[in-house]
């Protein structure tokens, strides 16, 4: 018998392996010519699941599918308060299982179970936050010269495609997926290869519950980005494509949504900065700023990479944040008490090893950490760098691990000038106690996110927006219903 992971029916954390299956066209099945890819738990090394690969064939009937369930009646005619009461029991289906997907999440990822349940709960947040808005999506009326009427309508975008990555697998899945079919879209969303586990197991739940979704409207295909992920990009029959990922993924989504001049959402990598005064509350600093780059081992886009901080309190912040992260456990996900989990793979602990590497070799002393742990799972210890100058590779790239680049200023222009001077734009963290300064810093910062006395912090409400290299476009808040939704002008001569 064949047991699923994703059903719940397996124990995840058991040491069974399963075979998944993926959601198209309304059911659930394996890839047209049966491949698969092995998935692991990175914490032991070992083979958890396997899913299937999917072939360019799965791709075209799930573009097909959803295009037929666009435009079949029980979709495109319901009432979009019927959409937000659907969106209403997703949250709730998602509430119900949070746990046991968080167990799954853990497992998948390598996250610890603390920070999966808080994610899971924050994507049926959006579902819920969407739900509330479905039927506010609304058109104007344009004052024009003579007897006429003149109005706007605002249509669904279409079919649209979620391109999702593995370090906040399931919520990140969420996030996009919420506000598409609060507009009446139809989605398609692809996890990444390493994580695909939670947003299976959550389409299964979805599916058992019958929450009141037309066959084909939700469909979740797993494969790889190079070849799926590349054929739903540039697919004719798709009219929007959402991409979270790294900043190559997002040019090569873009040179191909191009081919059919696609719309796209793409929200990228950062390196984004704790900026502290010295008249900040450092103690409470030093809790934010660990958070802000060692929770989720660092693999956060959104991650406070660099601290940097006035050179009167230096010393003191980094011995605060020194001694504030060599309290945190570090250790497989579903152990109780840690605090730092595993990194999602071996192959991508190298690269950020493999990179620290690199940077110290322009540079920089490392005081905390700085190697992998010796033992099996793919952990490294949590790591500070000091004395890390703005052109230097640690200042610079994104890591995507637990490394915290610290470089100190001795005013405020030159640390809003070293804070700006990056590839990317995306959250910027500002310690003051100065009303003033926190508000100018506020408005030059060169990103689309800034937090003041607190990192990292978003809401569903709130717009999720990089500037530069970090993206194109707008998710969360109801900024990101623009995309979702097509503006029609309609004019009647009176
Ligand atoms: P990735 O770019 O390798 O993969 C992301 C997704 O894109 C995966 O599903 C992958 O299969 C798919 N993909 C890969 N190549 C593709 C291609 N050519 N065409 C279409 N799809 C393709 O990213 P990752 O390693 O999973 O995640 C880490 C990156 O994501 C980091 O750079 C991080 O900063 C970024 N990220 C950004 C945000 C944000 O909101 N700005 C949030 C989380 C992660």
């Amino acid at each position: 018998m064949v047991v699923h992971r994703c059903g719940f029916e397996a124990a995840p954390g058991g040491s069974t392996m399963t075979e998944e299956t993926m959601w198209l066209d309304g059911a659930w099945c394996a890839a047209s010519d049966g491949a698969t890819s092995d998935v692991l738990n990175p914490a032991t090394g070992e083979t958890i699941a396997t899913v299937p690969r999917a072939t360019l064939d799965d791709v075209e009937r799930c573009v097909q599918s959803s295009r037929a369930a666009l435009n079949a009646p029980e979709w495109k005619a319901m009432d979009p308060a019927q959409r937000g009461r659907i969106l209403n029991k997703m949250a709730a289906v998602t509430y119900q299982n949070a746990k046991a997907l968080a167990k799954l999440e853990s497992e998948n990822n390598g996250k610890t179970f603390r920070e999966a349940l808080s994610e899971i709960r924050y994507g049926a947040w959006t579902l819920e936050y969407y739900a509330g808005l479905s039927d506010k999506i609304e058109g104007s009326t344009i004052p024009v010269p003579g007897p006429r009427l003149n109005y706007t309508l605002r249509q669904p975008l279409g079919v649209t495609v979620h391109i999702v990555p593995w370090n906040f697998p399931l919520q990140l899945a969420l996030r996009s997926i919420a506000p598409a079919l609060a507009a009446g879209c139809t989605v398609i969303a692809k996890p990444a290869s390493w994580t695909p586990l939670s947003l299976l197991a959550w389409a299964r739940a979805i599916d058992d519950a019958d929450v009141g979704l037309p066959s084909g409207v939700l469909q979740v295909l797993t494969g790889s980005g190079a070849m799926a992920g590349d054929a739903l990009a540039g697919h004719s029959g798709v009219d929007g494509v959402v991409l979270t990922g790294g900043v190559p993924t997002g040019q090569a989504v873009m040179a191909k949504a191009s081919e059919n001049l696609t719309p796209v959402t793409l929200e990228l990598g950062g390196k984004g900065a704790n900026i502290v005064f010295a008249d900040a509350n450092l103690k409470y600093a030093a809790k934010a700023i660990c958070f802000g780059i060692f929770m989720n081992a660092g693999q956060m886009c959104w991650a406070g990479s660099r601290l940097l901080v006035h050179r009167d309190v230096h010393d003191a912040l980094v011995e605060a944040v020194c001694a504030e992260v060599s309290k945190w456990p570090v250790g497989p996900g579903l152990e109780e008490g840690v605090r730092m989990g595993s990194l999602v793979h071996e192959r991508h602990r190298s690269e950020v090893l493999g990179k620290l590497e690199a940077g110290l070799k322009q540079g920089g002393t490392v005081v905390l950490g700085g190697h992998a742990l010796e033992r099996d799972g793919a952990f490294m210890e949590a790591t500070v760098v000091t004395g890390v100058g703005q052109d230097d590779l640690l200042f610079q790239d994104e890591l995507f691990g637990p490394v915290l680049a610290v470089t100190p200023f001795e005013t405020e222009e030159e640390a809003l000038a070293l804070a700006n001077n990056t590839p990317f734009g995306l959250l910027n963290g500002v310690w003051t106690n100065d009303l003033s300064r926190a508000h100018r810093m506020a408005r030059d910062l060169e990103c689309g996110m800034v937090s003041i006395n607190e990192y990292p912090i978003t809401f569903p409400q709130t717009a999720f927006t990089g500037w530069k290299h970090s993206g194109i476009g707008v998710e969360q808040s109801q900024d990101a219903l623009r995309f979702y939704t097509k503006v029609k002008n309609v004019n009647v001569k009176l």
